[in-house]
């Protein structure tokens, strides 16, 4: 049998100061541990480092019993135990890197009620048999970490994710907390139809990251223009420059160095010494630039980034923003600069072609980064329209570059008009792509198959050319004018936004020079 532990009675704020030596909660930390001690499920969404794991830390060793967290990643499962373990709490993983006997003596802990928190792998959870034995171990919270791998349209769609939605049957009456730092908006809703989430406390903010500065622009001679931008805002910072490729990173390190930046390379094919070397010099000294693959990063604290570049634009506004996120973790003014040109854009989609993924996962690949170039394109404040991917409605924040100096722009409400309207007439199901054929006018057999040769919208768009009413539906779409339908294979749908332009009661502007650019050479609209 197992006795239950008692404790002195404590409070989360208790907690935070004697266990993990902090003045204060961050964010929404304290109502999450709140709602959680209440008996109520919550859904988390903060990106990566915003404090996510004493959300289930401290109400896991609040509440009777122990915590049980789900997590995919057995790495940093044995960190956080480790670090809990030096902090006196009593945590523990089980997975599949233990041995049966130790993995039979964490079990013996689990029963005699002597661990305040399990770390476990979702297939281990669902071993036959496991889950009676967890209920004889008295379950105080469910913690789902990394919860977007429930979701196919998540970057990392773990199949055995789909099953966590047993634990609210067994187990009714023990509050969940599903996490993530990836919550685009079909992302959020399979996490809660897929885990039962539909009575949740949904906790969504922290994305804005409003000492970072961003700035977007088109590449001409990309390196040069690096260099210009360190020597004019960052001169001695330290920083961090991605790029595409390995030889890039090499490229552009040498040429930073060559010019007087101290710059170090980073990617998957430098010996694991020259990392690890590489790696601690960017942390130890003053001033580094690190250019790097996206292998650099992961579990890298350097609170005085001052500046993170992008060469290429990264395949998704997730990465985009956990990239960018590493500048300025100390709270002051930061930039996240990036430049690219239509190489680039090419390059990202042969990528996602010859990728190994299946169909299904290609086109949310396709669509991730279709959104990605309307944030490039965005003709308004970039972190709205950023933050507005994840959900997140702010005002301009006059910490852009398209609210400092705000772009050229033409007058576009006729165009929004035809484009929507096109969107309705050919009901909802079809991609950018398709309808930017309809409206120039031109007869695709698919076209013809569905008859919408005979649309009053077909060939109603001829004043501008194909790409550029691409760019006009991406630059509604980063504007939230209309939508996109994932699981309809990305078909664009109209909004609550769209009506008002549709009446005319809105106008609306585009931007003259959308920045990516165009295939045809064809007139600009005037
Ligand atoms: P996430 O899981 O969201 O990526 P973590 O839980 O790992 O984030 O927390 C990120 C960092 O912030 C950690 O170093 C953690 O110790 C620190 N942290 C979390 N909460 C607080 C707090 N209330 N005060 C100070 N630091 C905190
Ligand atoms: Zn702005």
């Amino acid at each position: 049998m197992h006795q239950p532990h008692t404790r002195p009675p404590s409070t989360p704020n208790e907690v935070l100061s004697s266990v993990f030596g902090f003045d204060a909660f961050i964010g929404l930390q304290e109502s999450i541990i709140n709602n959680t001690l209440a008996g109520g499920d919550s859904l988390v969404l903060m990106p990566t480092g915003g404090g996510k794991s004493l959300c289930y830390q401290i109400p896991a060793m609040l509440r009777q019993g122990v915590g049980i967290c789900v997590s995919p990643l057995i790495a940093l499962m044995q960190d956080q135990v480790q670090g809990l373990t030096q902090m006196g709490v009593r945590a523990a993983c089980l997975n599949s890197s233990l041995d049966p006997q130790s993995a039979w003596e964490v079990e013996q802990q689990l029963e005699t009620g002597q661990l305040d928190l399990l770390y476990v792998a979702p297939e281990r959870l669902f071993r036959p048999g496991f889950l009676d034995f967890l209920a004889r171990c008295n379950p105080c919270l469910f913690a789902i970490d990394e919860a977007h791998c429930v979701s196919q349209w998540g970057h990392d769609f773990r199949p055995e994710y789909m099953q966590l939605s047993i634990l609210h049957e067994r187990f009714p009456d023990v509050p969940r907390l599903a996490l993530t730092a990836t919550a685009d908006k079909p992302t959020q809703r399979d996490i809660v139809n897929n885990l039962h989430l539909g009575q949740a406390q949904v906790y969504a903010t922290g994305f804005n990251r409003p000492n970072i500065s961003y700035t977007v622009l088109p590449k001409n001679n990309g390196r040069k223009m690096l260099l210009q931008f360190i020597r004019d805002n960052h001169p001695g910072d330290a920083g961090i420059v991605y790029r595409l490729s390995r030889k890039k990173v090499e490229k552009t390190a040498e040429f930073l160095n060559k010019h007087g930046v101290t710059a170090l390379p980073y990617h998957a094919g430098l010996s694991q010494a020259e990392r690890y070397r590489n790696q601690e010099r960017f942390m130890r000294e003053e001033g580094v630039v690190m250019v790097a693959t996206v292998a650099f990063g992961m579990g890298v604290d350097k609170p005085n980034v001052r500046f993170v570049c992008h060469l290429e634009p990264p395949k998704s506004l997730e990465a985009y923003h956990q990239e960018t996120g590493r500048a300025g973790r100390d709270g002051l003014p930061a930039s996240a600069w990036m430049c690219f040109g239509m190489q680039d854009i090419a390059v990202l989609r042969s990528m996602i072609e010859s990728g190994e993924a299946a169909g299904t996962r290609k086109r949310v690949e396709h669509s991730k980064l279709g959104s990605m170039f309307a944030f490039l394109e965005a003709a308004s404040c970039r972190r709205q329209a950023l933050l507005g991917y994840f959900g997140e409605t702010i005002e301009p924040c006059g910490n852009c570059d398209n609210c400092i100096t705000p772009v050229d722009t033409w007058d576009g409400t006729v165009e929004a008009q035809k484009a929507l309207s096109n969107i309705f007439r050919t009901e909802q199901r079809f991609g950018v792509n398709y309808l930017a054929h309809v409206l120039v006018g031109k007869e695709t057999d698919q076209i013809r198959r569905f008859n919408h040769t005979e649309l009053s919208t077909f060939g109603c768009g001829e004043e501008l050319s194909l790409d550029q009413w691409k760019s006009v539906y991406r630059q509604l779409l980063a504007g939230g004018y209309c939508s996109v339908d994932p699981e309809r294979f990305n078909a664009l749908t109209l909004n609550e936004r769209s009506w008002p332009i549709l009446k005319g009661e809105r106008p609306i502007r585009f931007r003259t020079d959308p920045i990516v650019p165009k295939r045809s050479k064809k007139s600009k609209p005037a």
